[in-house]
């Protein structure tokens, strides 16, 4: 039996198990699923997690009972390349044949000294859950600076300014406009809501430095109760720590049939692969289509397909529980229709994968 293991039940390794389970996959594989955590976790929905809007077992789905899949939880802290093993927490190992690495992304700090220690994240389940506690048992008109106004960052504001009305929020960006990654029509709408709903945003911001309750924004100190970072990702540590060649944002370059070059079993998957689009659940997901597709021609000895550009349908957000935006087919949208068709997306995910 040849032995294939997917490191990560994140977005693209559920859609890897989704595909090639309980029909597809090859009667001399063997299919192993690593992950720290008990269950698949909705990533996309932290931010409401963190505000207290939504329970914790909302954002949680079961791994798939399937026969052939075996399943082991730990925590991966290494992997070696050279003798085709990984290493875990424990101290265990397991071998593979092939592999599948999708270990998402964790929090960047651009060198901001003091932003690891200080401040909360949304990257993780765990740490979503420690924000939570931190965020709902502030005092009444506590103060919580947010840093970064990409999407989850404005997910966050958005979502705790209705959990917690009493809390002042500020939400700091680098940009003259938040979310700059998108149309700027999009980033006005977004911005007019936070002014509507008592945001504060603070743009042109440059956070210099953090200390407990306390943000330096060009030097300016600015008391906090509670900080949260959502300024940036970087690829998992044990990615990073991989001897292979990475691209500026520090994931890893691939061929383009997703292994990394000079090596046909060792697969990068989602937020830790070099990929033509910025990192998105989507986006993991159709590369595992992609992989799958890879998988089972090596596994027959064929020659794998060309693969085509993975293609995006949009991306939507949302401004607490009525409201939101988006981007589809390139088409901006805004107000309850983008709300609902996000509440409408996650309710079919559910659905398909629960
Ligand atoms: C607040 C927020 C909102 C977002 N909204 C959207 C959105 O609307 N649309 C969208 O497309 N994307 C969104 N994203 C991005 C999206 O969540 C990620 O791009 C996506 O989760 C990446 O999928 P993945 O499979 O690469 O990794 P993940 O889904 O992060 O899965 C990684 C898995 O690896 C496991 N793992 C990690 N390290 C270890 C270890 N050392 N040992 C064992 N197991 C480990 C984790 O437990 C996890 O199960 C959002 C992200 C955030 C934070």
């Amino acid at each position: 039996m040849k032995k294939f293991v997917i490191l990560g039940g994140g977005y693209g390794g559920m859609r890897m198990l989704q595909r090639l389970l309980p029909n597809a996959l090859p009667n001399d594989v063997e299919i192993t699923l690593v992950d720290r955590a008990p269950y698949h976790s909705l990533k996309t929905e932290f931010y409401a997690l963190a505000a207290g809007t939504i329970s914790d077992q909302h954002v949680r789905v079961s791994f798939p009972d399937e026969p052939r899949l075996n399943i082991k939880y730990g925590t991966i802290v290494n992997i070696n390349l050279q003798n085709n093993l990984v290493h875990f927490e424990d101290e265990s190992t397991l071998s593979y044949d092939d592999l599948v690495i999708g270990l998402g992304c964790e929090d960047k700090y651009h060198n901001v000294p003091g932003a690891p220690e200080h401040t909360y994240s949304i990257q993780s389940i765990d740490q979503s859950r420690a924000t939570y506690q931190t965020l709902n048992n502030l005092p009444p008109h506590g103060v919580v600076s947010i840093v970064g106004a990409g999407l989850s960052g404005v997910e966050l504001a958005s979502e705790l300014s209705e959990s917690r009305p009493d809390l002042t929020i500020k939400l700091f960006d680098r940009g003259a406009l938040i979310l700059s990654a998108f149309p700027e029509r999009l980033s006005n709408y977004v911005q007019k809501w936070f002014v509507e709903n008592g945001v504060e945003i603070v743009s042109k911001a440059n956070i210099t430095k953090v200390e407990e309750n306390k943000l330096y924004n060009h030097d300016e100190e600015i008391y906090s109760d509670a900080i949260v970072w959502t300024a940036g990702i970087q690829p998992s540590k044990v990615v990073r720590n991989l001897d292979v060649e990475k691209d500026p944002q520090g994931r890893v370059i691939l061929t383009p049939h997703h292994n990394i070059p000079n090596n046909e079993h060792v697969y990068v998957l989602g937020d830790c692969a070099s990929l033509p689009h910025a990192p998105s659940a989507q986006l993991a997901e159709g590369q595992a289509e992609q992989i799958v597709q890879v998988l089972l021609s090596r596994w027959k000895g064929e020659q794998p397909p060309e693969l085509s550009t993975i293609k995006l349908k949009g991306v939507l957000g949302s401004l607490g529980k009525k409201h939101g935006f988006g981007l589809l087919a390139e088409r901006p949208i805004t107000g309850r229709v983008a709300r609902l068709l996000k509440s409408g997306l996650l309710w079919m995910y559910k659905h398909h994968n629960g």
